[in-house]
């Protein structure tokens, strides 16, 4: 069978650089094997669920550059788990319960008082017919938890090698509520049948799901995926991501002026002994991704590595990857400008800065005007190269006696407003005759 694997949000919040990880390795999982990348909404929490989190949630895979194959709603599925939950029950393996909330947490205090594992006692296997008729009878809707089988789950996990869990440390899980919907374990397993899935990758905060899906997995006659747990991101000061953690959402960043293709770097080697380098593309990072590569420390993200890593990316970026994102932003410029301008960028947005400067009208900054009127003199009559500004500051020094920072300060203030900036030597073609001559006279143009 292909490869298949599933990136599953639950459309309760934005993406945050934790869920990206995940949906970037799952992506390059699959796609260095030619397999398929299934995007799974979980949306069978119908309140908690919304339809505009949805859509960002492909906003930010397209921004990172994951196209997926196919995408299924949890929430289109219902009859697939309520089918499965039946065969469950046909077989004895989900059974109804009816303790309150309340009657549950008094159990689970009374055996933590007693030092015993607060692990549900399975008091309804043995309710009889009558007893189950009188709690309904009351109006008592039945939950349904799933039988574990007391066994020892083995699984060889992708990035935590062989495992093994108990399901004596477990509660028999809660598959359907009492008002018959199902929680996330059961659909989760319905669908991975389902969809074909080959891999399931996911954080290690589903290690102990794992063992039981396992055995859901064996219950429903189906072969078990095989499973990936990987370490998850904290912060950078060590705390964990939520989902409502607004700064590192991918939308933030995303409107912070970070490309996807610098997350996809970042997060295709965090975890891993590989060193961070900014790539242009997916193609590169699926050359180099090889999930045996992630270890089992926490990988803490920080976002001015990434900040760093971004600007990186663009001082390297060629004009062709640099132009549709120069025209999203209202830019249409040529390559000169770019190699110009890219090495002082941090963010894509400033070239506009640098746009303006070379082609729009600055207001000079005039240190010396005497000094300055007498270098707009020496400018030489066009055509400009890059030898231009060689020439002329030489001329420029010759005739003033000014050298160094009393020579170039200044003439830089003058033609770009600034005080720091790209080469001149780059910039003075781009800014052309007329306006440098311009500004040198303390106009602005
Ligand atoms: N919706 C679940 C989550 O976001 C999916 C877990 C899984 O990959 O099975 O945690």
């Amino acid at each position: 069978m292909s490869v298949t694997v599933r990136f599953a949000p639950s459309p309760t919040g934005r993406l945050h650089v934790g869920n990206a990880r995940l949906a970037v390795i799952n992506w390059l999982f699959a796609k260095k094997q030619g397999g398929r990348f299934v995007l799974r909404i979980d949306d069978t929490d119908r309140e908690r669920s919304r339809h505009d989190h949805e859509v960002a949630i492909g906003e930010d895979l397209v921004w990172l550059g994951l196209v997926w194959d196919s995408k299924v709603n949890q929430s289109d599925r219902f009859d697939r788990y309520a089918l499965a939950a039946e065969r469950l029950k046909a077989d004895g393996r989900l059974y109804p319960c009816y303790e309150t909330p309340e009657e549950l947490e008094y159990k689970r205090k009374r055996q933590l008082a007693r030092g015993a594992p607060p692990v549900y006692d399975r008091a309804a296997l043995s309710l009889t017919d009558a007893e189950r008729q009188a709690f309904e009878a009351e109006g008592r809707q039945p939950h349904w938890r799933f039988k574990l089988d007391d066994s020892d789950v083995r699984w060889d996990d992708l990035v935590r090698g062989p495992c093994h869990y108990h399901v004596s440390h477990l509660s028999d899980p809660v598959l359907i509520r009492g008002d018959q919907s199902p929680l996330y374990t059961l659909p989760s397993v319905v669908d991975d049948v389902e969809l074909g899935i080959t891999h399931v990758i996911r954080g290690e905060d589903h290690v102990t799901n794992t063992a039981a899906q396992i055995q859901i997995f064996q219950a429903l006659g189906a072969a078990v995926p095989q499973f990936a747990h990987l370490s998850l991101l904290t912060d950078a000061s060590g705390q964990g991501l939520s989902k409502r953690l607004g700064s590192l959402s991918l939308g933030e960043l995303r409107a912070g002026g970070i490309e996807g293709i610098a997350l996809d770097s970042l997060l295709a080697k965090l975890g891993t002994s590989d060193a961070i380098q900014p790539r242009q593309s997916l193609a590169v990072l699926l050359d180099e991704f090889d999930i045996s590569k992630f270890s089992r420390a926490t990988p803490r993200f920080d976002p001015q590595d990434l900040e760093h890593l971004n600007a990186r990316l663009l001082h390297e970026m060629a004009f062709a990857d640099a132009e549709p994102r120069l025209k999203a932003i209202g830019l249409v410029c040529d390559e000169a400008f770019w190699h110009a301008v890219r090495a002082n960028l941090k963010q894509i947005a400033d070239a506009r800065d640098w746009w303006h400067i070379c082609r729009e009208t600055v207001s000079p900054v005039i240190e010396d005007q005497a000094f300055a009127t007498q270098a707009a003199q020496l400018l030489p009559p066009e055509p400009w190269t890059a030898e231009t500004w060689k020439d002329w500051t030489r001329a420029v020094q010759q005739a003033t006696e000014r050298k160094g920072r009393e020579l170039f300060h200044p003439l830089r203030l003058a033609l770009t407003g600034r005080e720091n900036g790209p080469e001149l030597k780059t910039l003075l073609p781009l800014i052309g005759r007329a306006r440098a001559a311009a500004r040198l006279c303390g106009n602005a143009a």
